[in-house]
């Protein structure tokens, strides 16, 4: 496996919740964290079919780009009684003509359970896989993953996307109602980021 002796990093999403998380997740290692925000760069389409699919093209494309070593990550949530749906397409659920509308993408969720008479609990899992690329496209991969059941109605204001609707195993609280403390801990990016973590020498 290679590892990551440079200084700055570049956290190839558009998505400030995201970046946020993993500014505070990589924060003890001492790297420098910059944005896909900071360098202009465009988004790429995600035409992937697979986490990994994704979170290749994402990373790739930025480090093309900007010259930089890149991470990138594909996340969603896959529940069982849906066929493994969303999944890669998470994030389209929640789309509408004017912006993602995440109330929206929780409640349709909800009905198509409801729709299909789905058995409790309703076993779900949030997946990340993250890669890191390499200008010289070379790239390592890590996947993550918090288990879990979707349960309505949606409780808690905390986090981002589906947090409100999705309690993982061993706990009473959903993403949404917990700390933001706690759920890096213990959440699918946490999980990736466990693993990532192994390739950076400490400052
Ligand atoms: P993408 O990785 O940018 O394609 O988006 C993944 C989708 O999954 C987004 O809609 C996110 O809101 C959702 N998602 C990913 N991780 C989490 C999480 O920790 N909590 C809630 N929603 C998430």
């Amino acid at each position: 496996m290679r590892r990551f002796t440079g200084k700055t990093l570049l956290i190839a999403t558009h998505n400030q919740g995201k970046f946020e998380e993993m500014q505070h997740l990589l924060e003890p290692f001492g790297v420098t964290v910059t944005s896909a925000k900071d360098h202009n760069l465009p988004e790429p389409d995600e035409t992937g079919t697979t986490f990994v699919d994704n979170a290749r093209l994402k990373a790739h494309a930025a480090a093309q780009a900007t010259g930089l070593p890149a991470l990138a990550d594909d996340s969603g949530i896959e529940i069982d009684a849906l066929d493994k749906a969303p999944g890669v397409y998470t994030a389209d659920w929640a789309e509408t003509p004017s912006g993602r509308d995440f109330v929206m993408a929780m409640t349709k969720t909800h009905d198509m359970l409801e729709e299909r008479q789905a058995a409790h609990p309703r076993a779900a899992r949030f997946c990340c896989t993250l890669v890191l690329a390499w200008p010289d496209g070379h790239d390592e991969v890590f996947p993550g993953v918090m288990e879990g059941q979707v349960v309505w109605p949606m409780r808690g204001d905390q986090g981002h996307g589906y947090d409100p609707i999705f309690q993982p195993d061993g706990y009473d609280q959903t993403f949404g109602e917990m700390d933001r403390w706690e759920k890096n801990k213990i959440s699918h990016r946490a999980d990736a980021t466990r693993k990532l973590v192994t390739i950076f020498e400490r400052a």
